[in-house]
């Protein structure tokens, strides 16, 4: 069988085509980016109308088939920015209409799980997601996927965005900030700020606001300390997490899992442990059309369908408002 996976929940609009072997057989995207200032969603919006027929017929062309060759249209259908989902949904709506197929509303933190554990054959691991907007340690555990730690307020990736915002770097500010941390020397001191199973970023955020307001530390050293103090808090709580569930297995999802800081600090984090850590490639990391692929057509299998009225967009959907009617 075989999925087509419309992904819109922010910056990118994405389109992936999954086998039922777990193979992706296209994933097309295109982000919205900047090159100064942040994210205004009416215009992440307007960016998905321009590219969204091009970007599914790429994913079209990829795979190398035809309509008559797609089984169900799976779309994000929460959580996420409204301006942005929308033009997921409708996209999907008219397709599904149009060719008369069946349509599968997804959780996209759900699918960014999903596409870790078949890219990388983990088994029943602890999600690390780490995104613009969420940060979630994810865990199955009696038949939902339960939030063990997360963000009290900003997700992560937001951090990192405004801080670089702040530096006069544009969107997305991430990859910048993992540069500048790269040529970093000295330690500064930022609040560590782990509450039980939870994280906070805000202050953090004022925190380096004053500093740089301040001029006594170099850029370099900054995103350096930022970085190896964040990575530290989430990693505090993964641990946790898996030591609470007994599970010895880590994967990393979102797009700030494409930092190979993090991505070493959880290597050594799960090898003190004896635990093993995935990280499946970027494309699958940042946001993308193969993971709502891959988990609509899991849901498709377990006889999972989403009316057209069903079919709203769900912003505020959290991760353990869905029944997971797929694993056993
Ligand atoms: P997502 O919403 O999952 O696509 O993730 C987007 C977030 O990932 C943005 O906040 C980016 O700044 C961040 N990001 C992308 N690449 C990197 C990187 N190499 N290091 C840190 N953050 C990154
Ligand atoms: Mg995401």
């Amino acid at each position: 069988m075989i999925v087509l996976g419309i992904e819109s929940t922010a910056h990118t609009f994405g389109a992936g085509i999954m086998d039922g072997q777990g193979n992706a057989l296209a994933n097309v995207k295109d982000s919205y980016v900047t090159k100064k200032g942040g994210m205004i969603p009416a215009r992440a919006a307007q960016h998905h109308v321009e590219v969204c027929g091009d970007v599914i017929r790429r994913a079209m062309e990829t795979a190398r088939l035809r309509w008559k060759d797609i089984d169900a249209i799976a779309f994000s259908q929460g959580p996420g920015i409204g301006h942005s989902l929308r033009i997921g949904a409708m996209m999907t709506r008219s397709l599904a209409s149009r060719l008369g197929l069946p349509l599968v509303g997804v959780n996209h933190c759900i699918a960014h799980l999903e596409i870790g554990r078949v890219m990388t054959r983990a088994k029943d691991p602890v999600l690390l997601y780490v995104s613009g907007a969420n940060t979630q340690i994810i865990a199955y555990e009696g038949k939902k996927y339960r939030i063990f730690g997360e963000t009290l307020d900003i997700g992560v990736g937001n951090l990192l965005d405004s801080f670089a915002r702040t530096l006069g770097l544009g969107f997305p500010g991430g990859p910048k900030i993992a540069e500048l941390a790269s040529k970093g020397k000295t330690y500064i001191k930022i609040p560590y700020a782990v509450k039980g199973m939870d994280v906070s970023f805000g202050g953090i955020n004022t925190f380096l606001k004053n500093m740089i307001r301040e001029g006594k530390h170099t850029k370099e050293d900054l995103c350096y300390s930022l970085q190896e103090t964040i990575f530290a808090m989430l990693l505090e709580v993964s641990e946790r997490a898996m030591a609470h569930c007994g599970k010895n297995e880590l994967v990393l999802g979102g797009g700030v899992a494409c930092n190979t800081r993090l991505q070493e600090m959880a290597g050594q984090m799960c090898r003190e442990r004896g635990a093993r850590m995935y990280v499946p490639e970027n494309q699958y990391l940042t946001d993308n059309g193969a993971m709502i692929a891959w988990l609509g057509l899991l849901q498709y299998k377990a006889g999972n369908r989403t009316s057209i009225e069903e079919s709203v967009t769900l912003p505020y959907q959290r991760t353990d408002d869905v029944e997971v009617t797929w694993r056993n």
